[in-house]
């Protein structure tokens, strides 16, 4: 095990959150183990600013239980504590074990036929939980108390020659949790990193084995890839390493296939991507629009030819392709709702009818259906001027733009936690 010293990293303690610095005083004071993992020390030690702080530990949960007060056990496949303090949550989960270990047969561990890990709380050391995390990177361990670093497994070395690495046998580590693959993907993207050859070559292996994961968990995992401000560079990731399938396979066999469609969705990602860096909002509807509008446009063509009247066949297209796309990521229907009120708004677009424009511009999906638009005849589409005449359009009525009210069957989006998707 090596230890960096404080002289050898750049994590200040001034960037740590002083909740999480707490909790570990607080389980340190009661004879435990407790440091701070994963993508925060990652994040500080490459100067970023961490989304959230996780503490490990060996105290087990009836133990931190007895520490903390306000306290909540989440997941079952892995279980997390939740300890908060004051407003914050930190996750404190204790360390996990390998599953050939006497514990694990105490139903702490179960996995399926194909070796996919369905549950994951047998105990270990901390040397046990440094070896069942994804990356070498993401299994650095800080003690805000002395300002070490714990590298058990060389992440420090992985961080300075900026490399991805799976923790032991990509393949093997792949066939237990598939979603490690998207996580590879998505930190490659974000930081910008190579991956490393066996890591990379595993992939190639395994990718299918992302048609055993649930759906629910793809859809979080899908936010995770397109909503954090690293869309673009993670979807072309996806796409050199035929992963973007697992999400979307409809679509994704059009966008690789066809460079007008991967000139679409790439500018989509990267105005999503330019509006999370400047602070604006960002829907997943609006994304999920322009990634599946290839699908969208190859089943409305195949149905328009069959006889179906124009609006009406981009209204069954659009049934269709949600539907499908759900069977590998489950959109839920706050989102699937607007995603085809903005494809139904596409044609009635192209149509500039009139006495319609003024209900067009007050539609509420209005500007997210504009945007889609201006995508359509950028990446050559023949929609020779539309874009100019919704632009003159919204200078004469700008008080109109998206201000019709909410359809009676639409429910006010439900907040939900985000969900955290880990696994072994
Ligand atoms: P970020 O929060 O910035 O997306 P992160 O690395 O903190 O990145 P989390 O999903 O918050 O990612 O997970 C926290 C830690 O849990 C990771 O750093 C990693 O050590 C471990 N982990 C998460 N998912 C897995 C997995 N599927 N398999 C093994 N270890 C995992
Ligand atoms: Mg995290």
């Amino acid at each position: 095990m090596s230890r960096i010293p404080k002289s050898d990293h750049a994590i200040h303690p001034q960037h740590v959150n002083p909740a999480a610095i707490r909790i570990v005083k607080r389980l340190r004071d009661s004879g435990f183990e407790a440091y701070i993992v994963g993508g925060a020390v990652r994040d500080l030690i490459l100067g970023g600013q961490p989304k959230d702080f996780d503490v490990a530990t060996n105290a087990k949960p009836e133990e931190i239980k007895g520490l903390f007060r306000r306290y909540r056990i989440i997941g079952s496949r892995f279980q997390i504590e939740h300890v908060r303090d004051g407003r914050e949550v930190i996750e404190v989960t204790t360390y996990r074990g390998p599953h050939d270990s006497e514990d694990s047969l105490k139903n702490a561990s179960k996995r399926s036929d194909k070796g996919l890990l369905l549950r994951d709380n047998v105990y270990g050391t901390l040397e046990q939980d440094a070896a069942r995390r994804d990356l070498t990177i993401n299994a650095l361990y800080y003690d805000p108390l002395d300002e070490t670093v714990l590298d058990q497994i060389d992440g420090g070395r992985d961080i300075s020659a900026r490399l991805i690495r799976v923790i032991g046998d990509p393949v093997k580590r792949y066939q237990e949790d598939p979603v490690r693959m998207l996580r590879v993907v998505r930190f490659a993207a974000k930081l910008q990193f190579d991956i490393e050859a066996d890591t990379e070559a595993g992939i190639g292996k395994c990718a299918a084995l992302l048609t055993e994961i649930p759906p629910a968990r793809l859809f979080d995992e899908f936010l995770k890839l397109f909503m954090a401000g690293y869309g673009k560079p993670t979807l072309l990731l996806l796409l050199e390493h035929g992963l973007l399938h697992c999400l979307c396979p409809e679509a994704a066999s059009l966008i690789a296939s066809e460079p007008q469609y991967r000139t679409l969705v790439t500018s989509a990602m990267a105005n999503t991507d330019q509006r999370v860096k400047d602070d604006r909002p960002v829907t997943p509807a609006f994304l999920l629009a322009a990634l599946l509008w290839p699908a969208l446009q190859a089943r409305g063509n195949a149905l328009a030819q069959q006889g179906e009247p124009p609006l009406q066949a981009v209204h069954s297209a659009g049934q269709q392709v949600i539907a499908e796309t759900c069977l590998h990521m489950a959109i839920p229907r706050r989102f699937s709702f607007p995603v085809r009120e903005i494809w139904e708004l596409q044609p009635r677009l192209e149509r500039k009818q009139p006495k319609k424009i003024k209900d067009l511009l007050a539609n509420r999906r209005f500007r997210a259906a504009y945007d889609l638009l201006l995508l359509r005849a950028e990446s050559g589409e023949p929609l020779e001027g539309i874009g100019e005449f919704w632009d003159q359009q919204q200078q004469k009525h700008p008080e109109l733009v998206g201000t019709a009210p909410p359809r009676p069957d639409d429910r006010p989006p439900r907040r939900r936690r985000p969900r955290r998707n880990r696994n072994p």
